[in-house]
């Protein structure tokens, strides 16, 4: 058995190739949009967004299309009105992916009812044979020392069980087939605790995220899917700050002030 703990690591998000909205831009007008927004600090993932939205109606900037003679200058406040407005469509240009390793198959088991918006890429226990047991106890279960004395007991049971099993299957002798392997090895992982340490690949556009980390936050999900989701919103917030401004964090539940953006 082997104490872990939940880690989020953000690994791929939105960048842009300035030089081909420029030249699109050229073509159609619009250049002094391109050329404010990228001298502003503000991350590709929303100058993405802004761009996409602002196609709907030309309005890079004033003129571009007859019916539109002011556009707002602000990306910030431009986005917020997006947002406001519930155009959650938009948001839908910018994805991240993330890996979360050590997160139990509670959690992945969980996550993956997310479909909207997401992909994903699980640690397959029927490939990967397991030779010990990762394990999150929350601290409060730390705290307890009867109840850790038992869980450790149980999981150092199943540990010992798993390689037992693995000797008895002869999985590493030589000569021992790929097929037994896998046969074996997910025949074998029916007696791995739900709550084993695991890794999954996780990729949400930002309309999805912005309702998963309302969701998985909310006072009544589980604890270990609102700590991860409590440090996606925290990295989200970093990433793209125009987009997740409108949340408040009370106790641990992210609220939006927009509802189904
Ligand atoms: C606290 C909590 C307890 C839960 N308990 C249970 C439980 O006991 N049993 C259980 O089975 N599940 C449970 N769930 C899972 C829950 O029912 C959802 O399946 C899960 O949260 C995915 O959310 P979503 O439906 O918003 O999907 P997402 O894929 O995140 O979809 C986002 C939004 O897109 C729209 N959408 C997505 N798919 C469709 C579609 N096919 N058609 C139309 N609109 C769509 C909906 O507006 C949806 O809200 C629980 C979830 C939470 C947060």
């Amino acid at each position: 058995m082997r104490h872990v703990e939940p880690v989020v690591s953000l690994i791929a998000k939105p960048q842009i190739d300035w030089e081909a909205i420029d030249a699109y831009l050229d073509e159609v007008g619009g250049r002094s949009w391109s050329d404010r927004v990228q001298n502003a600090p503000s991350p590709d993932a929303e100058d993405l967004l802004e761009f996409s939205g602002r196609m709907c109606y030309r309005s890079w900037e004033p003129g571009l299309n007859p019916n539109v003679s002011r556009v707002r200058t602000d990306s910030a406040a431009y986005l917020g009105n997006v947002i406001g407005s519930q155009h959650g469509s938009v948001l839908e240009h910018a994805n991240f992916t993330f890996i979360l390793h050590n997160v139990s198959r509670v959690l992945t088991h969980e996550l993956i009812r997310h479909r909207a918006g997401c992909a994903y890429s699980q640690e397959s226990l029927r490939y990967v044979r397991l030779d010990e047991v990762p394990f999150w106890f929350p601290e409060w279960a730390r705290e307890d020392e009867e109840l850790m004395e038992r869980s450790l007991k149980v999981l150092e049971t199943l540990e010992e069980h798993q390689k037992w099993m693995a000797e008895h299957f002869k999985l590493d002798e030589e000569g021992t087939n790929f097929a037994h392997k896998k046969h074996m090895t997910s025949f074998m992982r029916r007696f791995a605790p739900e709550g084993l340490g695991t890794g999954i690949v996780y990729t949400a556009n930002l309309r999805s995220l912005r309702h998963v980390v309302e969701m998985r936050t909310a006072p009544g999900a589980e604890e270990e899917i609102r700590l991860v989701f409590d440090k996606i919103g925290r990295i989200m917030q970093q990433e793209a700050p125009a987009i997740f401004a409108d949340y408040t964090v009370e106790d641990g539940a992210w609220l939006p002030g927009t509802r189904k953006a």
